[in-house]
């Protein structure tokens, strides 16, 4: 049913190394995937396929979101739990929905409310309900009361981080995650300060590898950063006081930074909105430039950076996710490295980029036609656009 479509446009970010941008080509596919992309005067006519004019849009890959939560505040009907279950489900469909209709086709769950997201990410699997290929944790691990435990399971000890890892796994996960430090105003000795130990670290990441899964880590504070990467993280998730040492050592085990400065933009400009007396939004305005110098410095040292939102955390919208590339270039990064963590990088720490990332020979057609330049204008990404899944215009 689904033959060769040859798609033409006027303008492409292709993500390959030899030719990144190509103008007024031809992007040849079949069954959802890509055979070929090439100039439109180097490209040989195919009889057999149907030609689809793009007309004068933009087109970039999909964007995937290295970090986000399809359930994050959700609670219990004490008084009848399966009603707040479907409830809290179908909402979660939606979000997954919002995600991909704003261009997100890829996406890593770090975290969910009784770990939802699991039976999400398999109906998607199977194509029974739309959404972005999902990579997800289930439950995170946290210390006893520690950082996201409406989000977790408990552990105290390294013998219960690793029963933990191995039940997380047990039940389904793609990946683990790690709350290693309190938030940015959390009580401690630091901002962000360390709640799990040194060991409890070391086993997670030990267990987890030994598993085949790679392990992220909710990391804020310096102390928490160091242990964490030390131990052999895949992956930090907001990195806030992160010194450069740390970039350096990040750098020589190829340790990925996913900022999410969604999460401290959204709680500073809605946050204080909606809710002016709370201390956790004055904390973040505090926190917002130095996470932002903090990224600049990551880029311009060669630290690895991939693309997250935290989108479902509090004010923190999945409709408007790849605002977190304009925020990036905000910071100091240029389009083209905001483009590239938001598609290559994602793609490379989710273990996806055999399909996803870049539209090159043998990828999914999953691409995306915005109105403007992204390399000029940046914003054109988190603005009108339409989003093709496997070839095929998503509607809906
Ligand atoms: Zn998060």
């Amino acid at each position: 049913m689904m033959g060769k479509k040859a798609y033409k446009g006027k303008w492409i970010f292709t993500g390959n190394k030899e030719m990144p941008i190509i103008e007024n080509f031809v992007m040849m596919t079949e069954k959802g995937h890509i055979l070929w992309v090439k100039p439109e005067n180097e490209a040989e006519k195919d009889k057999d396929a149907v030609y689809v004019e793009l007309g004068d849009v933009y087109v970039v890959p999909g964007f995937i979101d290295a970090h986000m939560h399809l359930f994050c505040e959700e609670m219990e009907d004490a008084f009848c739990p399966g009603r707040s279950t479907a409830y809290h489900v179908c909402n979660g469909v939606r979000n997954a929905v919002d995600l991909l209709r704003a261009g997100i086709v890829a996406c890593r769950d770090l975290g969910a409310f009784r770990g939802y997201t699991l039976g999400i990410r398999d109906s998607i699997d199977k194509g029974e309900i739309p959404g972005p290929k999902i990579i997800a944790c289930g439950h995170a691990i946290c210390a006893t009361g520690g950082h996201g435990y409406n989000l977790s399971y408990e552990c105290d000890g390294a013998d219960e981080v690793r029963k933990n890892v191995r039940r997380v796994i047990k039940e389904g996960a793609d990946i683990v995650k790690l709350m290693v430090s309190g938030g940015v105003n959390s009580p401690g000795p630091e901002p962000g300060p360390c709640e799990l130990t040194k060991e409890e670290i070391r086993v997670g990441v030990e267990t987890a590898h030994a598993w085949g899964r790679k392990v992220a880590v909710h990391t804020h504070g310096n102390t928490a950063i160091r242990n964490c990467v030390e131990a052999g993280v895949d992956s930090i998730e907001h990195g806030v006081y992160m010194t450069e040492d740390i970039m350096d050592m990040m750098i020589e085990k190829g340790t990925y930074l996913v900022p999410t400065l969604c999460a401290p933009y959204y709680a500073v400009n809605e946050g204080l909105k909606q809710d002016p007396d709370n201390p956790d939004h004055a904390k973040s305005k505090e926190v917002l430039q130095m996470h932002r110098d903090m990224l600049k410095k990551c880029a311009d040292k060669g630290v690895k950076i991939a693309f997250g939102t935290d989108a479902g955390c509090p004010y923190d919208p999945y409709d408007k996710a790849p605002y977190e590339m304009v925020l990036m270039t905000k910071a100091g990064l240029t389009p083209q490295q905001a483009l590239k963590a938001a598609t290559e990088g994602s793609a490379d720490l989710l273990g996806i980029a055999d399909e996803y990332g870049s539209l090159e020979t043998g990828k999914r057609a999953d691409f995306l036609c915005l109105r403007e330049n992204p390399l000029e204008n940046i914003e054109s990404v988190a603005q009108k656009k339409d989003v093709y899944i496997n070839g095929e215009k998503f509607v809906g």
